[in-house]
């Protein structure tokens, strides 16, 4: 192989058309930034087959780039016709480096009947240039505005300045500069400006000097000592003054070009960018890029989209903190301050910050929310407010069991599952009473006991309009209830007291609620006896046949403690059924229950 391109045997131009679409493919969709193209043709069966791949570089240099070129004696491929292709079936074998930056390609191709390598330069739209020569460095950053590696650039330039005790300077891409100068001279701290001459970026010129570097301050893991470690002794005892010149104004407008393409809004402040993201904001420094730039000797454009991704991290990350907190707290108020999110309780004003762009563990969300719950729940109330915009109450109602298979959505609805029965709990404006879902406890920051809590303080403002007569049945008394929500009388031990008191009813310590229908209620002593308490069911029976009542099975039985009373009642007259042509529904099954469950007791 040589890589004089003398001698090149012409392809046709329509291959030559085809290769530069395949090769303008591979770059575009393929993203094959490094890449082979090879055409074999096929002896077996006539066809051409064109193959194209990435080439996967560990350290992209001149030399490893021209060590893939010469592989091209290895490649194979197995036609579709089943013949087995070798490097001797190689009509072109094209080997190219994109460099995105400048979107030009650099192309090295070996031809069928040449051992010959030519070069071409293509820009975006296709146009291809032969390269006369052998690319050295100068030659590439004057041909494609960069070096294949800066790294592999200043090897050279050091090794070049100890062995000619003469500067070296080349330009590595558009605004950097590296200059190796042999350090023995008197004026150990020339001029670099008056060096560098007409390469000299201007205003935007920042000069480092690698001896200079200070792990301690900002540590690169790849600053030059990781990567020409053979020349490290010579620069930082000055035997050479390597130095890098890079331009301010050239980073800067990288950035912008990437922040502009990407659609992000930023502002620009001396050296500093702020990327703005509402509410949120990331801060990035040119100086920091073209400081890393000059130890580490990456190109401009990978340090930026690095610190861009980093950037774009942070905001991204503080944006799914701030949608996970507000998700599980939303009745809070929030402020951003800074890096800060402040989170207000606004029933009792306690407040708390958290720092939006703190690095999180996986479920460090979580630990926040639950760690701001601990700090702004304290002696907190439940206040639910009701859609309408007015403060709630919370009350409760029972069902009965089937309530859970029949309502839709049951398991998203706060409830306390009793044997046979489920009191379900709501919250009432006094004009719009709406069930409780666990969501909403979860916005509320709350749990069942809470409600519960919020419900005791209420027990005395809770209206209750049942009819209800106390009877006595042999030696005993049996208060019956009836309304179309008389059982929600059992939601409560305090509101069995309270109707009792309004009957003055004395029944002692504790008494039987048993609840035969969701509308009809039974009250009595634990020793009642079986038949009066079948008599007073039967007694019911016959009232509520005659009012307009729905019916609804409940079969409920509890013995309830009878302490202090509570509730507003309101004893009323039922009104009587319209056109009483239905008959009393008969209830024998509930009734039998009951006599067992009072004859047990
Ligand atoms: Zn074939
Ligand atoms: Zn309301």
């Amino acid at each position: 192989m040589s890589t004089d391109g003398g001698d090149k045997a012409d392809l046709d131009p329509k291959h030559v058309g085809k290769l530069v679409e395949t090769r303008l493919y591979a770059i575009n969709e393929k993203k094959h930034h490094d890449g082979v193209i090879l055409t074999f043709f096929c002896p077996q069966c006539n066809h051409n087959n064109t193959v194209m791949k990435p080439l996967i570089f560990h350290n992209l240099t001149m030399d490893s780039f021209m060590q893939a070129v010469s592989g091209y004696r290895l490649e194979t491929h197995v036609c579709a016709c089943g013949a087995r292709l070798t490097s001797n079936n190689l009509i072109i074998a094209q080997y190219s480096h994109y460099f995105p930056e400048t979107t030009l390609d650099f192309q090295a191709e070996v031809t069928a009947g040449s051992d010959f390598v030519a070069f071409y330069r293509m820009d975006p739209h296709g146009e291809r240039a032969l390269i006369r020569g052998t690319p050295d460095f100068r030659f590439m950053y004057e041909t494609f505005g960069r070096v294949m590696s800066a790294r592999e650039v200043w090897k050279y330039a050091i090794s070049s300045a100890l062995q000619t005790r003469k500067v070296q300077l080349f330009n590595v891409e558009k605004g950097f500069t590296v200059v190796a100068m042999p350090g023995s001279n008197p004026h150990a701290r020339v001029n670099v400006r008056e060096i560098v001459g007409p390469d000299w970026p201007g205003d935007g010129a920042l000069v480092f000097r690698l001896v200079d570097y200070r792990p301690d301050e900002a540590a690169f893991e790849d600053a030059f000592p990781a990567w020409m470690p053979e020349y490290a002794g010579e620069i930082t005892s000055g035997h050479i003054d390597a130095v890098a010149v890079v331009d301010q104004a050239r980073i800067l407008a990288l950035f912008k070009k990437v922040l502009a393409r990407d659609g992000f809004e930023f502002t620009v402040k001396g050296d500093v960018i702020t990327v703005n993201r509402k509410p949120f904001k990331a801060v990035l420094s040119v100086r920091d890029v073209a400081r890393e730039a000059a130890y580490t000797a990456r190109s401009f454009q990978d340090i930026v989209d690095a610190r861009l991704d980093v950037a774009m991290n942070r905001i991204h990350s503080a944006e799914g903190l701030l949608a996970a907190i507000r998700r599980d707290m939303p009745s809070y108020t929030y402020a951003i301050d800074g890096d800060f999110l402040e989170i207000t309780n606004p029933n009792n004003g306690l407040t708390d910050r958290v720092n939006l762009y703190t690095p999180l563990p996986r479920d460090g969300a979580k630990l926040i929310v639950s760690r701001l719950r601990e700090a702004l729940c304290k002696d907190d109330k439940l206040h639910p407010v009701c859609r309408c915009g007015k403060e709630c109450i919370v009350v409760k109602s029972v069902e009965p069991a089937t309530w859970l298979k029949e309502t839709p959505d049951a398991f998203n609805h706060v409830y306390d599952e009793r044997e046979g029965a489920v009191i379900v709990y709501y919250v009432s404006c006094g004009e719009h009473t709406t069930p409780v879902m666990k969501t909403d406890l979860a916005a509320w920051l709350a749990d069942r006991a809470a409600l519960d809590a919020a419900f005791e303080d209420v027990l005395d403002m809770l209206r209750i309009s049942v009819e209800a007569h106390a009877g006595r049945f042999g030696r005993d008394t049996v208060v019956c209830v009836m309304g179309n929500r008389a059982c929600d009388i059992i939601t409560h031990p305090g509101f069995v007291k309270g109707l009792l008191d309004a009957l003055k009813v004395d029944l002692g310590p504790q008494a039987i609620v048993y609840a035969p229908l969701k509308e009809l209620v039974l009250i009595y002593r634990e020793d009642a006896a079986v038949e009066n308490l079948n008599a007073a069911l039967l007694d019911l029976q016959t009232l509520a046949a005659a009012r307009d009542l729905r019916q609804t099975p409940l079969d409920y039985i509890e013995l309830v403690p009878l302490g202090e009373g509570h509730g507003i009642f309101n004893l009323i007259t039922l009104p009587p059924k319209p056109g009483a042509a239905a008959a009393a529904a008969p209830l024998p099954e509930t009734a039998r229950k009951a006599d067992e469950s009072s004859a047990g007791k």
